[in-house]
Order: C-alpha cells, then structure tokens, then sequence
C-alpha cells in the first residue's frame, strides 16, 4: 500500500468504489468516468507505480490480473462483439493514476489509432 495512492485507498475500502470483483490478489471495479458503456479497471492489490515498474517476481500476477479481466469481459457479455484492454503508461501515454491498472472498455466499436 502507497500511503498517497488513489486505486490503493479504494482497494482498502477508504475511498468507496462500485466492486466489480476481488480476490488475494487483483480488485476490479467500475470506472467513476466512463469512457465506454462499460469501463472497467482492474488492479494488482499490489502498488506498482506503472507497467514498467513490474519485475520477475510480479510474473504470476500479471498473468492472473490478465486472465480475471478475460473472466470478466466474458461476464459482461464483452467477448462476443469484442472489446478493448488498455494500459496507460506515463506522461504520454496519459496515465493519471500511479498504480498499475487495466481498463477494459466495450459496449461500443472503438477507433484506431487511439487519441
Ligand atoms: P489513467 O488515465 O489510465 O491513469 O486512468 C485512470 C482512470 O481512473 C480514469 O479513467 C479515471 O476516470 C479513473 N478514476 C479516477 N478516480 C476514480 C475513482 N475514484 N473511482 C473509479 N475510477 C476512478
Ligand atoms: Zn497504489
């Protein structure tokens, strides 16, 4: 835990979320400004200030963070008609909050390439 981090208040329950899903290990939940008719985030419990900040030793996790948000596109009936993952990463990939997190958008056709 990151005593300043946002995604890791909401994983302590300190800031309230809407819960989509959460284990040991991973917390899903919806995104407060939705970017899609259904936008999802899912985040390691673990505080990673970005993707690239994962190590050997975070191999597993991304690996179950990876297969939960398929479970969870499924369950939102997303896999039929397709959806979106994405990870912002930095300045300039727009990443806002520093503490790893997965978006998973759908519900819409999505454009290419991304603003
Ligand atoms: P990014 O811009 O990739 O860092 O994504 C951060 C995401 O967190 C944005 O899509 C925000 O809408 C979302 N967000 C910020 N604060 C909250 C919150 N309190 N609850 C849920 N989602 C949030
Ligand atoms: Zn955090």
């Amino acid at each position: 835990m990151s005593d300043d981090c946002l995604f890791c208040k909401i994983i302590a329950g300190e800031i309230p979320s809407n819960k989509v899903y959460s284990d040991d290990d991973v917390y899903a939940f919806h995104d407060i400004n939705a970017a899609a008719p259904q936008h999802i985030l899912i985040v390691p419990k673990k505080h990673l200030d970005d993707i690239t900040h994962a190590g050997a030793e975070d191999q597993a996790l991304l690996g179950k963070l990876l297969l939960r948000a398929n479970k969870i596109a499924q369950d939102q009936g997303l896999t039929e008609n397709g959806f979106r993952y994405v990870i912002n990463t930095g300045k300039d990939g727009g990443q806002t909050v520093s503490h790893v997190h997965l978006h998973i958008l759908g519900g819409r056709r999505m454009q290419w390439p991304p603003g």
